[in-house]
C-alpha cells in the first residue's frame, strides 16, 4: 500500500518554507498531495487555479524524483484526506505562535478520524519567519523577495501589485 499524506493550506501564494516543508514530507511518504484549500472566506490574493499553478511550477524539480500532486480542494480537510486514502496529513510548525491553533486541528481532526495522523514538520531555520502575509506585504512594498520564494512566485506577484 502507498503512503499518502496530504500537505494543505492557503498556498496564497507558495513560499521556499512551503517548499522546505514539502521536500521533508516526500522524504517520509510515497505519495505527497499539495491540496490548495479554497478558502473563501480568507479572501485569497491569487485564485486557486494561480494558486495552483504557482505550487506545479515550484515543485517540478521536487516532481522529478518524488511523486507529487497538486490538487485543490474544498470543505472539511479530514473528508478530502478520506477520499485521497491518506495516512497522514502534513502541516508545518515555525514558533511557538502555530502550535496552538495547530494542535487545536489536530485534535479535532482525529476526533473526526483517529486514523489519519497529523505529523508537524519543521522548516529549516532561515524560513521560521516567512509566511504567505509577509511575503506579500514585503513584494508590494517593493522589497527583494527572491531569497523567501521561488521566481515565478516573485514575477507573480510584481504582476498582481503593478495593477
Ligand atoms: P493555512 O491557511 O492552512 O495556514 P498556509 O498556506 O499559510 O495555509 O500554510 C500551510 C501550512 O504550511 C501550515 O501548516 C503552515 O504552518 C505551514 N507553513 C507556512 N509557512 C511556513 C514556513 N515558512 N515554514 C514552515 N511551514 C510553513
Amino acid at each position: 500500500m502507498k503512503r499518502i499524506a496530504i500537505y494543505p493550506g492557503s498556498f496564497d501564494p507558495i513560499t521556499n518554507g512551503h517548499i522546505d516543508i514539502a521536500k521533508r514530507a516526500c522524504q517520509l511518504f510515497d505519495e505527497v498531495v499539495l491540496a490548495v484549500a479554497q478558502n473563501r472566506s480568507k479572501n485569497p490574493l491569487f485564485s486557486v487555479e494561480e494558486r495552483m499553478k504557482l505550487v506545479s511550477e515550484s515543485t517540478t524539480d521536487l516532481a522529478k524524483n518524488h511523486t507529487i500532486r497538486v490538487e485543490s480542494f474544498d470543505g472539511l480537510l479530514i473528508h478530502y484526506a478520506e477520499q485521497m486514502n491518506a495516512k497522514a496529513i502534513v502541516r508545518g510548525l515555525r514558533a511557538v505562535s502555530d502550535f496552538e491553533f495547530e494542535f487545536q486541528l489536530a485534535l479535532m481532526n482525529r476526533k473526526l478520524n483517529s486514523s489519519i495522523e497529523t505529523i508537524f514538520l519543521m522548516p529549516s531555520e532561515q524560513y521560521t519567519y516567512l509566511s504567505s502575509s509577509i511575503l506579500k506585504e514585503v513584494s508590494r512594498l517593493e522589497g527583494k523577495i527572491s531569497d523567501l520564494a521561488p521566481p515565478c512566485v516573485e514575477n507573480a506577484l510584481k504582476e498582481k501589485y503593478a495593477h
